[in-house]
């Protein structure tokens, strides 16, 4: 299977086959310390290589306005994403499905998304601690498009995306692609559904 195309949706009706995985990632860290334990084999966090630029770019323009974002979680296997589910299913119960994408259903697995965590004040922040009014939410939500990216799930679009709000999560679709899903204010699956409606205007 080649690359797949930078506007590619996932969900839960659109799942990607388990042996899916992206050829070209790298590692989005620099700090040789941040390497979590509850990454595929205790790796950095990896995203796609193609999309690193515009990651790279993001995250220098948000520490000249002295916000240090990182990816707390990039790419991840859809057997890293089955063992994730059974986990939440033995803790939460049918629960976990609202927090957890079913194996083929997370965008991690492409490679084109990530959630982010935080250095602040020398202390790293989980993506499990962003919340809404962080600095570093407000400016991802505001200014991610910019570079790619978009705020995948967002709040009020629950029923839409299948997704609880999730401030901490982002996915490249491309920089034209976010300025129009931002500018109208529509998400991802929205925009594939307009364009199997014909109803939409580009
Ligand atoms: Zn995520």
């Amino acid at each position: 299977m080649n690359e797949l195309p930078i506007d590619v949706l996932v969900n839960k009706d659109n799942l990607l086959p388990s042996d899916y995985y992206p050829k070209d990632l790298v590692a989005t860290d620099e700090n040789e310390n941040n390497i979590h334990e509850y990454q595929d084999s205790k790796r950095k966090p990896m995203i796609r290589g193609d999309i690193y630029p515009y990651y790279k770019k993001m995250i220098e323009d948000a520490k000249t306005c002295g916000l240090e974002i990182t990816v707390d979680s990039g790419y991840r296997s859809y057997d890293y994403q089955q063992n994730v589910l059974d986990e939440f299913l033995a803790k939460f119960g049918e629960e976990a499905y609202q927090k957890v994408a079913l194996p083929g259903a997370s965008e991690h697995q492409t490679g084109l998304a990530f959630d982010f965590g935080y250095y602040r004040d020398g202390k790293y922040y989980l993506s499990d601690f962003v919340v809404e009014e962080d600095p570093e939410a407000v400016w991802m939500k505001e200014n991610a498009h910019n570079y790619g990216f978009v705020l995948r799930y967002p709040k009020g679009k629950e029923e839409i995306t299948g997704f609880q709000f999730e401030p901490w999560h982002f996915r490249f679709v491309g920089l034209e692609l976010a300025k129009e899903l931002f500018d109208e204010g529509i998400t991802l699956d929205e925009y594939y559904a307009r364009k199997v409606n014909g109803t939409l205007k580009r």
